[in-house]
């Protein structure tokens, strides 16, 4: 089947990721702005790495068939150097109309702190201004608090709820973002965050409506075919297969599909390896 990753960091994968990604059914994808591993000194860095996942990666994916999309932000994580997020935030805006720029993300908390909600206050309203999609990252630590000053703020900025999607929920969060309209995503990892078991879980308690899972593959342990597992772990435990299609292919359409931006490419036909690698 034929499948849309909606939150993956290809920057930090390699080519043999792609060509996985594309054996296993992958078609599309969509990268976040995420913390490089060390902290930013200047805007301008921030500037190059945007110029990057929006036109490198997209020409890298295609050459393994997958259609590629990118989303800009200050991260929760650099959000503390409010004078430095400010001159970003500054110069993203000319980011956010490049074509391949699907949503702005991924913001929120971290350490849930009162500077971490200013720079995400004020990227929720230059959202809700150009009508683009939002990925919300949910902090590590302290998920109940981080969703609750989450939603907070969404309200407070007056974004339309259907167009953000809350992610890396656990059962601990799952309550709250199902409270609103918000689409809620769940992450895989091996080790950390959440197991295909879990996931079938919280979907055959909460239904698919809205949800959508993610690999979020980094530089750390991650797998960018988690997904792969999620729908192999849904059959054989009694999901039917419409539930499946849901999640994997539906639900992310359906989010990104909010876009204008949006027109994914189920088909394009990987490049032979010796033409591009000359
Ligand atoms: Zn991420």
């Amino acid at each position: 089947m034929k499948i849309i990753e909606p939150h993956i960091h290809m920057y930090s994968r390699t080519t043999d990721d792609y060509q996985r990604m594309y054996d296993s059914g992958i078609r599309v994808c969509v990268e976040p702005s995420f913390w490089l591993g060390a902290s930013r000194r200047h805007a301008g860095t921030f500037f190059d790495y945007f110029s990057l996942i929006l036109d490198f990666e997209t020409i890298r994916a295609e050459r393994f068939g997958i259609d590629h999309y990118a989303a800009v932000s200050v991260n929760p994580k650099e959000a503390e150097n409010l004078d430095l997020a400010n001159e970003v935030l500054e110069g993203m805006e000319a980011f956010l109309t490049h074509p391949r720029c699907i949503a702005i993300g991924e913001i929120g908390f971290n350490n849930i702190s009162d500077n971490e909600e200013k720079v995400f206050l004020k990227q929720l309203e230059i959202a809700g201004r150009l009508k683009m999609p939002v990925i919300v990252h949910l902090p590590h630590q302290n998920k109940v608090e981080g969703i609750k000053r989450t939603i907070s703020c969404i309200r407070k900025a007056g974004v339309q709820e259907e167009m953000i999607v809350i992610d890396h929920n656990t059962e601990d969060s799952m309550p709250y973002a199902r409270e609103t309209k918000c689409f809620a995503g769940m992450t895989v990892y091996p080790y950390s965050k959440l197991s295909p078991g879990r996931v079938s879980a919280m979907l055959k308690q909460y239904g698919t409506e809205r949800m959508l899972v993610n690999g979020s593959a980094d530089w750390g342990i991650s797998d960018p075919i988690s997904l792969v597992k999620v729908a192999d772990f849904m059959r054989h435990s009694g999901h039917p297969e419409k539930d499946v299609s849901a999640i994997l292919l539906e639900n992310p359409n359906k989010f990104y599909s909010q876009s204008p931006k949006w027109t994914p490419d189920f088909d394009i036909v990987p490049q032979d390896p010796r033409e591009y690698q000359r």
